[in-house]
């Protein structure tokens, strides 16, 4: 699995996690869960952060400096919002150690990688990734073992990239649970943005289109959320950093996937206008198939009508949160 997998023992000696927020932690859980590392380490900026990760027992220590968080490491992995790489990225590297593995979970691959390689001495293998599992929960105390099971994880491995540090990588993967796919990362970014980006994009856009409406509309808008509104305010509470990177980072293929969408809003505007119940229709079928076929590939997630307070009497795990696609 790893460098130190000759030995016996768990697969990796030294982890850092720069970054111990929702994804870092819900790593830190399966790491220690599973002993996949002797020794598991955390970067964080803020000192309520770092004393949270030690409070809550996920790592052995805790540092603000990126250099001395990841010096003796095996594994690095940076778990920070993508506006940070760069800086954070020049600032590890010359704690690195030979033969090192960095890999990452950030939404968008294609800008981050420029961001990273950059910085990164010869001898160290980069291997970039992104669980397909997320909450709109953040910081350590939202992260959860289970996070990445049965969801897919996509790594991005730049041409050349050492084998074995790439299966080293997908295999921690798995041990999460989750499915492993290797991808090219220009490929990975359009496809997220068809998957993930856009449809954040829409949530935020109707929850701030709903805020703008006249007062008296504004009351009867929480008032019967069910109708629809309620899973979009959900998406909605996303973390206002991690997605603002998201889109400053992977704009070309936003912007594009967004044109596309422009047009085919205009096109249902039209046959809703002209009373042409056909199109509609005709499209509405087609969708709830799409729906089915996300069902039928176990990656619709879990949906539970009822307010927390009310499910949680018949869940066996009432304080885990919602699961969106990320
Ligand atoms: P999060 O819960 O907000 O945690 C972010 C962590 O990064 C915190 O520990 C934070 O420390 C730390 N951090 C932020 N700026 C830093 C800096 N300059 N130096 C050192 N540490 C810094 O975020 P998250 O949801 O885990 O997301 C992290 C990454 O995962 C993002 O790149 C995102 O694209 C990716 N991702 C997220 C999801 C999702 O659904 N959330 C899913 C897949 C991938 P402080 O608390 O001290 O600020």
């Amino acid at each position: 699995m790893s460098p130190a997998a000759a030995t016996k023992g768990p697969p990796f000696r030294r982890v850092a996690l720069i970054g111990v927020g929702l994804i870092g932690s819900s790593l830190a859980r399966v790491l220690r869960r599973d002993g996949l590392a002797r020794e598991i380490v955390g970067c964080a900026r803020s000192q309520a952060t770092r004393d949270t990760c030690l409070k809550l027992g996920l790592v052995e220590a805790m540092h603000e400096s990126p250099a001395a968080a990841v010096a003796g490491a095996d594994l690095v992995v940076l778990c920070t919002p993508l506006g940070t790489y760069d800086d954070i990225a020049r600032a590890m590297a010359p704690g690195l150690a030979p033969g090192a593995i960095v890999s990452d979970v950030g939404s968008v691959k294609e800008q981050v990688i420029r961001d990273v390689v950059q910085h990164l001495p010869d001898g160290v293998h980069f291997v970039p990734g992104h669980p397909i599992a997320g909450t709109e929960h953040s910081g350590p105390e939202a992260g959860f073992a289970d996070l990445f099971a049965e969801r897919w994880c996509i790594l991005t491995p730049p041409p050349g990239t050492d084998e074995a540090a790439v299966e080293a990588v997908a295999e921690l993967w798995r041990r999460c649970g989750s499915m492993v796919e290797i991808m090219d990362a220009h490929h990975h970014d359009r496809v997220l943005a068809v998957t993930s980006h856009l449809p954040h994009l829409i949530a935020y856009t109707i929850v701030g289109t709903a805020s703008d409406v006249e007062n008296s509309i504004q009351a009867e808008v929480a008032k019967f959320a069910a109708g629809g509104f309620r899973d979009f305010t959900r998406i909605a509470a996303s973390d206002p950093v991690m997605w603002r990177d998201v889109f400053l980072n992977n704009r070309e293929a936003v912007l594009e996937i967004l044109q596309r969408f422009n047009e085919d809003l205009t096109v249902l505007q039209r046959a809703i206008r002209w009373g042409e119940g056909d199109t509609l229709e005709a499209l509405f079928r087609r969708t709830r198939e799409i729906r089915r076929s996300v069902v039928a590939a176990h990656q619709a997630g879990t949906f539970d009508a009822r307010e927390p307070d009310r499910a949680s009497r018949s869940r066996s795990d009432p304080d885990r949160p919602g699961r969106p696609e990320e």
